[in-house]
């Protein structure tokens, strides 16, 4: 029988060594809390993504919402509907109405140009999002704010050790939110955090983090739950040691992928972007049914049938769901780009394990 090939598998650090980490934790009997494990996690990822500071969250949806609580965004924000759920949820939970504006085709980003006609006067924030990992064009996007007095947080859950020009893309905006869900290209199982740029910041969401405590017998703030533990911290330690040749992996599979379907009629990927350090998280491609003769979802099915599991990342759009198709700006001619896209993509199986067979495998059904 064919073995099954999944868009993506979680990388796992090596047992021996997290076994004895968790002997140590086991030892020391601090479990959670901000731990040793969970301090030596923050530094040793802020020196990895060169940014300033760092707190670690327990996913990384609870960090979108704790963004919106510590920046108090009320209103209405900005948003794009080519994303995971998680983006817009974030804005629901804090009562807060989305925005959806429309992509730009060439990276699946929100268009910049098409930010300012949805500003009104409860806009309070931008969350854009870097989808796939490519980059937003955060100059544009942070002028836009600037003019009209608005925070920018960035849902940067794709984009681990993105960096442009050698500068991390997650000191862009006000704050940025990772994921470290064990489908990520870095995880800790669960996991995600928050990148801030002072200390003053990064104080407010710590104490965001612990129910808002910020002593034995004082709660500065109406903060929630959502601390990673010290097993994942452990577990995320072992694992940033191996993201660097994941991620060189990961680049020689989408260099396998782009020749081999460059000349495919009706098939389109993205190509890296100039002075960019793409991380290869993703590697979509786009199916013009017309050109190349059958539909995405019945190549979709094909591939499926043949034990390929890609991914219809990201479809439905989120303004297609029930909570959000009410709104005006979900409407589907105010999105014609993201429906577009949602309508044609495939996200192709894409890990650091992928062998040379699989990778011709997946070419083959897509080529034939
Ligand atoms: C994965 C993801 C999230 C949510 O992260 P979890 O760790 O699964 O809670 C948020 N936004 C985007 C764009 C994601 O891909």
């Amino acid at each position: 029988m064919d073995k099954k090939i999944t868009v993506t598998q979680p990388q796992l650090p090596p047992l021996d060594e997290f076994t004895s980490l968790l002997r140590e934790i086991w030892d020391s009997k601090w479990i959670t809390n901000n731990g040793s494990f969970h301090r030596a996690l923050e530094q040793a990822l802020c020196d990895y993504l060169k940014v300033p500071y760092v707190s670690l969250f327990t996913n990384g949806t609870l960090p979108l919402i704790t963004a919106l609580q510590a920046l108090n965004i009320t209103g209405e924000v900005i948003t794009t509907p080519y994303s995971f759920v998680a983006t817009t949820h974030s804005l629901w939970w804090n009562g807060i109405k989305p925005v959806f504006v429309d992509i730009d085709p060439r990276t699946g980003n929100i268009d910049p140009e098409r930010i300012e006609a949805a500003i009104t006067l409860r806009t309070t924030a931008i969350m854009p999002v870097h989808v796939y990992g490519k980059p937003c064009d955060t100059e544009r996007i942070q002028a836009i704010a600037d003019k009209y007095g608005l925070r920018v947080i960035y849902d940067a859950a794709h984009a681990f050790g993105v960096e442009v020009n050698g500068e991390s893309i997650l000191n862009a905006g006000d704050l940025s939110t990772l994921s470290f869900h064990a489908t990520k290209v870095y995880n800790t199982i669960e996991g995600g955090a928050l990148v801030m740029h002072d200390a003053k910041m990064k104080q407010r969401i710590d104490y965001l983090k612990n129910f808002g405590f910020a002593g034995e017998t004082e709660v500065v703030a109406p903060g929630i739950n959502s601390k990673m533990d010290e097993i994942r911290a452990a577990y995320g330690l072992l694992n940033l040691r191996q993201v660097d040749s994941a991620i060189e992996a990961r680049h020689q599979v989408a260099i396998r992928y782009r020749e081999a379907l460059r000349d495919v009629a009706g098939i389109t990927f993205f190509d890296d972007m100039p002075g960019v350090r793409h991380n290869y998280s993703y590697f979509p491609i786009f199916v013009d049914a017309e050109k190349y003769g059958i539909s995405r979802d019945e190549l979709y099915e094909r591939m499926k049938s043949r034990g390929v599991y890609g991914r219809r990342y990201f479809y439905p759009l989120i303004s297609e769901f029930a909570t959000y198709r009410g709104l005006e700006s979900a409407r589907p001619s105010n999105l014609p780009e993201a429906h577009r896209m949602a309508d044609s993509v495939i996200c192709l199986p894409m890990h650091h394990e992928l062998s040379e067979e699989d990778i011709d495998r997946i070419i083959d059904l897509i080529v034939k």
